[in-house]
C-alpha cells in the first residue's frame, strides 16, 4: 500500500488541477493519496469526480492544511476528513484564505519598494484560481529575474518569514484549530514540525501541549526532515501517543519533491480513518 497524505494543487500553491494529481496519484502506483490545499477545500469535488476516470483503485483522503501561528511562529496544521460544510471551521478557513489577497497587495508593494517591478496583475495571472501564496510571488520574481528558482525567493532578502518583502497574513491559534477541525469530525497532523528552513519551529514543549490538547499526528516523514530530525520526532511521537505519518507535499513543478517520495505506514492511515467521523475516503470503483 503506497500511501501519501500531502499534497497541493492549482486550488492553492500546486501547479496540477486537482483532477491531474488524481490522474498522476494513481499512475504512479499509489493507493491513496490525500488533497491538502492551503486553507481551502475547493478541489475536493474535482478531485472526487476525477476518481471515476480511473483505471485502477485509488482512495482519495480530502483535506486541507491550515495555516496557524503559535508564539510567532507561523506552523502549518493538515486536518483530515472533516465536514467541509461545519459552519465554524468554514468561516475560519475563509477568513485566512480571504486574507491572502490584501497579504498579497501589501507583499507587492514591498517588492516595488525594493525595485522589483511585479505587479498584482502579473501575481493573479500566476495564482489563477488558486488561493494567493507566497509561491506564486515566487514565481514573480523568477519571471523578473530576480531569483532563479521559486525556493530561492524564500530567503531573508525576498519572501521568508521576516524577510525584507515579508508580511504576514492572518493564521489560526493551532489550539483553536484541533478543537475546530475535531468539533468538524476531522483529525490533525502537525505538518513538518521541524521544517527549519522556513524559519523559526515550534518547540517540543508546545508539541506536547499540542497533543494534550487533543493533537493526532506529526508529519516525520519529509522532505524538509534530515535524518536526526526524523528519529527525534518519531522518538517524540512515541512518547507522546502520536500517530506519526510520512508525506511528499507534492506540489507539482513549483517543488522538487516527486507524488509518493514519502509515504504513511498502512496501520496509521487506517487509524486516521477509525477516528474521522467528517467524511470517508472517497474511491474509485475498480
Ligand atoms: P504562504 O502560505 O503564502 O505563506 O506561503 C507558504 C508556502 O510557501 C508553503 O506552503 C510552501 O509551499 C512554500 N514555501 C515555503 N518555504 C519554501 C521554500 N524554502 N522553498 C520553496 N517553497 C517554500
Ligand atoms: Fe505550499
Ligand atoms: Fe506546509
Ligand atoms: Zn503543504
Amino acid at each position: 500500500m503506497l500511501i501519501d497524505l500531502h499534497t497541493h494543487s492549482t486550488a492553492s500553491d500546486g501547479t496540477d488541477s486537482p483532477a491531474e494529481l488524481v490522474r498522476k496519484a494513481a499512475s504512479c502506483g499509489l493507493d491513496v493519496v490525500a488533497l491538502t490545499d492551503h486553507d481551502t477545500t475547493r478541489g475536493h469535488a474535482e478531485a472526487v469526480a476525477a476518481l471515476t476516470g480511473l483505471d485502477r483503485r485509488l482512495a482519495l483522503v480530502t483535506g486541507a492544511e491550515l495555516s496557524c501561528r503559535l508564539d510567532g511562529v507561523s506552523m502549518h496544521m493538515l486536518a483530515y476528513l472533516f465536514d467541509p460544510q461545519e459552519p465554524e471551521l468554514l468561516a475560519e478557513r475563509e477568513l485566512v484564505r480571504d486574507d491572502r489577497t490584501p497579504r498579497a497587495h501589501a507583499i507587492i508593494e514591498k517588492l516595488q519598494g525594493l525595485g522589483v517591478p511585479v505587479t498584482w496583475e502579473q501575481v493573479a495571472r500566476i495564482a489563477g484560481e488558486g488561493s494567493v501564496g507566497r509561491p506564486h510571488i515566487a514565481e514573480a520574481l523568477v519571471e523578473h529575474g530576480v531569483v532563479a528558482t521559486v525556493s530561492d525567493a524564500f530567503t531573508q532578502d525576498w519572501l521568508a518569514d521576516g524577510g525584507r518583502a515579508h508580511v504576514a497574513k492572518h493564521e489560526t491559534d493551532p489550539f483553536e484549530a484541533i478543537r475546530l477541525v475535531k468539533a468538524a469530525g476531522g483529525v490533525t497532523v502537525f505538518a513538518h514540525p521541524r521544517a527549519a528552513k522556513r524559519g523559526l519551529t515550534v518547540p517540543d514543549e508546545s508539541i506536547a501541549k499540542l497533543a494534550e490538547a487533543g493533537l493526532d499526528g506529526l508529519e516525520v516523514d519529509h522532505m524538509d526532515h534530515d535524518e536526526a530530525d526524523r528519529e527525534r520526532l518519531r522518538g517524540l511521537a512515541g512518547d507522546l501517543g502520536l500517530l506519526a505519518t510520512g508525506s511528499s507535499d507534492y506540489h507539482g513543478s513549483r517543488k522538487t519533491c516527486v507524488l509518493g517520495e514519502h509515504r504513511t505506514a498502512p496501520e496509521v492511515y487506517e487509524e486516521i480513518v477509525r477516528r474521522a467521523t467528517g467524511a470517508r475516503p472517497a474511491a474509485s470503483r475498480p
